[in-house]
């Protein structure tokens, strides 16, 4: 863990056309210590409490199907929505408008005791299949122009409950880190005639120091210019906009990537690893984009099993991203660990 623990350096971010300050001379070497605590106890696969669980009742008294694999319901607390009502009208020269859309809850698994990094990979494809049908779906209605598919997991990302569960936000705005992508993506095709991902990816290819996974279909790494300890991008290797543009196999392929991804996270520090996940897809206002590369993004919070990385100066006040490790030496603390989950042996 020596040989890149000193890196201090500006790394230009393509996607986000920003610098992130990589400062990790200072102390912060990846942390691979084990975790100070015992692993807590298994949760059960059922938990009569949980409004995720199947057949339970949820707060709007609507009542979950008894349903045996990936189940999706409309948002009972809407950030966006149809009744969403009309806008006050502000003064100049402040704008508001109605917040149309829809906004939907994925449970990835009827099992409230799994995550995805211990579901099988043909599980993980079905929640694939989900995200895929939804984009789509909800792409097609009128009011939308974009399709958020996100994962908040873990108590420090504020999800204190663990049933296995991700949210999709159908807006009628394309939200600011794709947008910025966009543009991005379609200013290096304009200077340069290709695929901004595809470069991207071969730059890893041929460095190699920080890919987690890799087959036909499917790439994964700590990105050389990421902005968290242990961020990770699981990236299709053919350009499609959006994640229905996969074929069987991509698709099968992209499930395992983020299979392997996310047993690498667990085992790191023997621990339910919190991130928040992303899908990047394009808008889906029908415009054209052969340029748009979409994939997946982990950003995790913690630095240290017990360390957050905090926001503050760099990040709120100015937008850039400080980084206190190598994103060579976390990518190494991921390759180190056992690729079969460390509870895997575990009764369910
Ligand atoms: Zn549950």
């Amino acid at each position: 863990m020596t040989l890149q623990s000193g890196v201090w350096e500006e790394r230009w971010h393509p996607l986000r056309e920003e610098w992130i300050i990589v400062a990790a001379h200072r102390q912060n070497r990846p942390w691979i210590g084990q975790t100070v605590t015992t692993p807590p106890p298994r949760d059960p696969v059922y938990d009569p409490t949980c409004y995720l669980c199947p057949g339970n009742m949820r707060v709007s008294g609507n009542q979950n199907p008894t349903y045996g694999g990936v189940y999706v319901f409309d948002n009972d607390h809407p950030c966006v929505g149809p009744l969403a009502p009309p806008p006050v009208t502000p003064p100049w020269p402040y704008r508001a408008r109605r917040a149309d859309g829809i906004a939907r809850v994925i449970c990835f698994s009827p099992a409230h005791n799994q995550t995805l990094a211990e579901m099988a990979p043909s599980a993980i494809a079905d929640v694939v299949q989900v995200w895929q049908q939804q984009t789509y779906d909800l792409g097609q209605r009128p009011e939308v122009n974009h399709v958020l598919c996100f994962e908040n997991k873990g108590a420090v990302v504020g999800v204190s409950n663990p049933h296995p569960h991700g949210q999709v936000y159908a807006t009628n705005f394309v939200f600011k880190t794709m947008e910025t992508e966009l543009f991005a993506a379609q200013r290096f095709w304009h200077d340069h005639n290709r695929v901004l991902m595809h470069e991207i990816i071969a730059a890893e290819q041929q460095d190699g120091r920080r890919i987690l996974y890799e087959d036909d279909h499917t790439i994964a790494f700590v990105p050389y210019f990421a902005r968290y300890a242990y961020e990770v991008y699981v990236v299709p290797k053919r350009t499609v906009a959006h994640l229905y543009g996969l074929n069987v196999a991509e698709s099968q392929s992209l499930a395992q990537a983020i299979s392997a991804v996310t047993i690498r996270f667990d085992n790191l520090w023997q621990m339910s690893f919190p991130y928040v996940m992303s899908l990047h897809q394009a808008p889906t206002d029908g415009s054209q984009l052969p340029f748009f590369h979409a994939f997946l993004a982990f950003h995790p919070p913690l630095r240290r099993p017990d360390l957050l990385k905090y926001l503050a100066g760099p990040e709120i006040g100015g937008g850039n991203f400080l980084s206190d490790t190598a994103p060579e030496a976390t990518a190494a603390a991921l390759q180190a660990v056992t690729a079969v989950h460390y509870r895997a042996s575990e009764v369910q």
